[in-house]
This record gives C-alpha cells, structure tokens and sequence, in this order.
C-alpha cells in the first residue's frame, strides 16, 4: 500500500520539489548515469522538480525488468487482468486532484478545464478497456470434418509506450490499458516537458500490478526514446507526437520488423453551413480548437470554413466568445487557459503569428488579455488568435501551429470547400455543421480524416475509434478494435484426433 503521494514521488523540499525517478520492476530508481534533468512550471518558470535523466543503460533495464514480467502477466487469467486495471483506474480517481494538481504544475494547463478533466478521462479509458479482455477472441475456421482449426489471440511481448507532453495521461492510459489487458507488459516513455504527473498515475496502476507489467522511464528522444524503440525485445511500439519523430521510429521499427502504432499532427477543418445553428457552431469552434488547452492539440480545428452568409456574424461570435476565456494562473480555480508548454513552442507560435500578420489583406483578432500577477512569468502565455480571410496556400493553413491560432475563412461553393478541406498532408479529425441531413452524410463521407463528426468537436471517447489518414498516423486508440489490431497477434492452431 502507498501511504501518500509523499510515497509517489517524494518531494525532497518544502517547496514543492518533485523528484522522479525511473518506476522499474516496482521500484523507483536513480538514473543509471545518477543524473536528472529540470523539470520547469511553465506558468511561473520555477523548478517543479526533477526527473531521472535516462539513456540506453536505463532503457536496458527497464525493457530486462518488463520482459521478465511478461510470462507471469500472460498467464493471468484475462479477466483477472481487466480487475486489476479496474481497481487501478478507481485509484487515479481517489487520488484525481493530486495528480491534477502537479498536471497543472507541470504543464501549465488549467486545472479546473483540463487536468481535472484529464485525470477523470484517463481513468474513464481504463475502466472501460477493463472491461474488454473477454473480446480477445479467436475463431473457428471451417476447414476439413476431421480437423478442428482455430486461431487464438496472444500477446505481443513487451510494448513501448512513448508519449508527448500535451495530454499525458490520457495518451498513457490510450496505450497501456489495451497493451495490459492484452497480456503485454509495458515500458513508458514520458515526454521530457511534462514527466512527473505520468510517473505519479502509472505508479497508483502499478499498485495493482506485479512488478515488472508497467515500468517508466524518463529522458530525451535520442537519448532515451531512440533506444527504446531500436531494443531487440520491444515487440511493439505506440507512439504519439510530431510527425517528424513519428516517420523516424518508423524507419527503426521497420528495420526489427515489428508493428507500430502513430498518431501524429493534424490540421483539422472545420465547415460550417449557411443553416448551422451558429450558437452551438461558434461553441464548437472554441471546443473544437481547444482553446482552453492553449491550442495545443493535434485534432485542433484550425482551419474553420465558414459560409459566406454568415461569416460576419461567426467572426464576431467567435471573437466575443472567445474573449470570455480567462488566461491566467493554472492553479486558479476561474481560470480557462493557461500556458504554452514550452519557449520552444511559444517560438513556434510567434513565428506562425508574425507569418499572419504580415500576409497582405488578413485580418488579425487578438481575444483576451495577459494575466497581470506578479507571482506569474509571462512569457508562456499567448493570447488566442484569429486569422480571418488568410489564403489556402498559407502556412498557417497548411502546417500544424500547435497552439492557440485559428484561420477563419469565407466559402460559397460546397464542391470548392470540401476540395480545401481535403488539401492536406493530416487527416486526423473533421466536423460539419449543418442542420441538412443530406449535405452531413455527403460530406461526413467526402472529408478525408479518421475522425469525422457532425455538430460536435468531441475530444478523444473510449469506444470511438481514433486515428488519422494520410500523414496523421497509422492504426486506431480508444476502441476494442485498437486493443485487437494493435496489441494481440493471431495464431492459427490446427488439431487432428
Ligand atoms: P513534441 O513536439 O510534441 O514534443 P516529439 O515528437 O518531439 O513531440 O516528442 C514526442 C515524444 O517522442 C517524446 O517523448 C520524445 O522524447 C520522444 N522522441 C523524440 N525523438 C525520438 C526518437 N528519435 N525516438 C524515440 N522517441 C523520440
């Protein structure tokens, strides 16, 4: 039994200075070179803590402990498997607003609109894969009378979980919740932006878990990362980030051979009928761009088309609502938004922004105002943008911002709008907004994206598969189907009397 989160990680000072360890075959340990690296509170730029700077040594150990545990994993019942990821889950909800509170530290996300939110989601996709292990299911395979053929579903072996810093914990609970029922033993990656939270969520699961089964380590790409995936023992990898990085695990996965899972950017339109519902169409800009996460989502609706008949109006709704969102300290409660992660991605941000600016005839919105408190740094905080009337061939319409910037552009022919919305590298998410049942289906089918949705920008849902086309990623989250493609093989048994 843990007796605190004191236990967690421990904080080695009264200010709040969180050390985390690597979490390997049960125990926390120092890294193999003794060495951490910072880890930075965005919102005010002091130390949150530290974390285990890993390399390939900690990677060896963390793969030897999860290939040790694999066998004994395996071969517990698959039911049994599910309870004990149910009883973790039900865990992370007890101890939601300690592992909300260092989400937020770290990352400088809101807590009420996002950590909160965050911790409750990841355990809502525990409990539901919980439930599942019975659907890894084989088959009868007609063949010959005097033969019985099946094919049974076994584990991969040992997955690797590598994972990006804008919402941590449920992109961890995405990837090892099906890789757990499934039989697999898993080693996580942390993102080295945001680690402490992870560690703080995966060691409560690991609780319910013999040791071994869920191990993580933290560290840079090449480092830590590259290591990871190129281990010989690594049968499977599951990845989220930027494509970049996506297309070079790839490449190393291809040479061992073994399956990856990539979801990756996006630049995801968003088409907005003459008849829409423009209230709820406007909500679902702001939902759908995920202001209150800074922007910082690859299914962020970036691109809004917006009929010409109501363009005017969306924009001043939008631009109005959007005001409304309070920029300020992620711990406070009335706070919407909070911070960009990093200086690197707030480099980002300014450069797609000066691109906006100075495009000739686009119109700049600028919502909301700085936070004025002195016990903040404000360098991280970045005001949501809106780009009205910037052209197709844009940058900004064309490479993902990762941030709170929106291009908002007039159409008239649905033909032209549909073959704009198509002309993209991504092809994560869509939405139609539109009261025409036939226009919704006609286009819900046309848009080439994985995630496609009509009056609504939902976030990730257990059960809704999720995956994107094209450059966005390869295989699906978040559904039964995930834990059957991508964390189970087939065998085909064959039996004579
Ligand atoms: P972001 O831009 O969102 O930080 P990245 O793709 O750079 O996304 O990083 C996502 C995750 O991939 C992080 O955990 C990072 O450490 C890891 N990573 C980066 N480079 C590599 C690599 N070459 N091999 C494996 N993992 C990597």
């Amino acid at each position: 039994m843990l007796a605190d989160n004191t236990d967690l990680i421990q904080p080695t000072c009264s200010n709040d200075s969180y050390a985390g360890g690597h979490f390997i075959a049960g125990q926390l340990v120092a890294a193999a070179s003794d060495e951490t690296f910072v880890v930075t509170n965005p919102a005010t730029g002091r130390e949150v803590g530290r974390a285990a700077l890993g390399n390939a040594r900690d990677v060896e150990k963390a793969v030897a402990a999860a290939a040790k545990a694999r066998q004994q994993w395996a071969a517990v019942p698959v039911r049994e498997r599910g309870a004990k990821l149910a009883r973790g889950a039900t865990r992370l909800l007890e101890q939601a607003e300690e592992i909300a509170r260092l989400l937020a530290l770290e990352t400088g996300k809101a807590i009420r609109t996002e950590c909160r939110p965050e911790v409750l989601t990841a355990a809502d996709i525990g409990t539901f894969y919980a439930g599942l292990g019975s659907e890894l299911k084989g088959e009868t395979l007609p063949f010959r009378p005097d033969l019985l053929s099946v094919t049974i579903r076994e584990p991969l072996g040992v997955v690797a979980a590598i994972l990006p810093w804008n919402v941590p914990l449920v992109l961890m609970m995405l990837k090892i919740a099906p890789a757990l029922v499934a039989g697999n033993t898993v080693v996580v990656k942390t993102a080295e932006e945001a680690p402490l939270a992870t560690l703080m969520a995966a060691r409560i699961l690991a609780e319910e878990l013999p040791a071994g089964v869920l191990n993580v380590i933290h560290g840079f790409g090449p480092e830590c990362g590259q290591p990871l995936v190129e281990h010989p023992l690594v049968a499977k990898v599951t990845f989220t980030g930027s494509q970049p990085v996506g297309e070079t695990i790839y490449a190393s996965a291809a040479r061992k051979l073994i399956p990856v899972s990539l979801e990756l950017g996006g630049k995801s339109p968003m088409i907005v009928m003459a008849d829409a519902d423009l209230p709820k169409a406007v909500a679902g800009a702001i939902a759908g761009m995920r202001f209150t996460r800074q922007g910082q989502s690859c299914t962020a609706a970036s691109r809004i088309y917006v009929h010409e008949t109501i363009y005017e109006d969306f924009l001043t709704r939008l631009a109005a609502e959007t005001r409304k969102l309070k920029i300020g300290d992620p711990l406070d409660e009335t706070t919407d938004i909070g911070t960009i992660i990093s200086q690197d991605q707030m480099e980002r941000i300014t450069h797609f922004i000066a691109i906006g600016r100075e495009t000739p005839n686009v119109r700049m919105i600028v919502c909301g105002t700085a936070p004025d408190d002195a016990n903040l740094d404000p360098a991280l905080f970045a005001l949501p943008t809106l780009f009205a009337d910037i052209p197709d061939e844009s940058p900004l319409m064309r490479e993902e911002i990762f941030g709170p910037v929106a291009c908002v552009v007039p159409w008239s022919d649905y033909e032209d709008v549909l073959e704009a919305a198509n002309d993209t590298d991504f092809g994560l998410a869509a939405s139609v907004w539109t009261n025409d049942l036939a226009k919704a289906l006609d286009a819900t089918r046309r848009l080439d994206a994985g995630y496609v949705q009509v009056n609504q920008n939902l976030t990730i849902q257990p059960n809704l598969s999720y995956g994107g086309f094209g450059k966005s990623g390869l295989g699906k989250e978040a559904s039964l189907e995930a834990m059957l493609e991508h964390f189970s093989r087939k065998k085909t048994i064959v039996f004579a009397g």
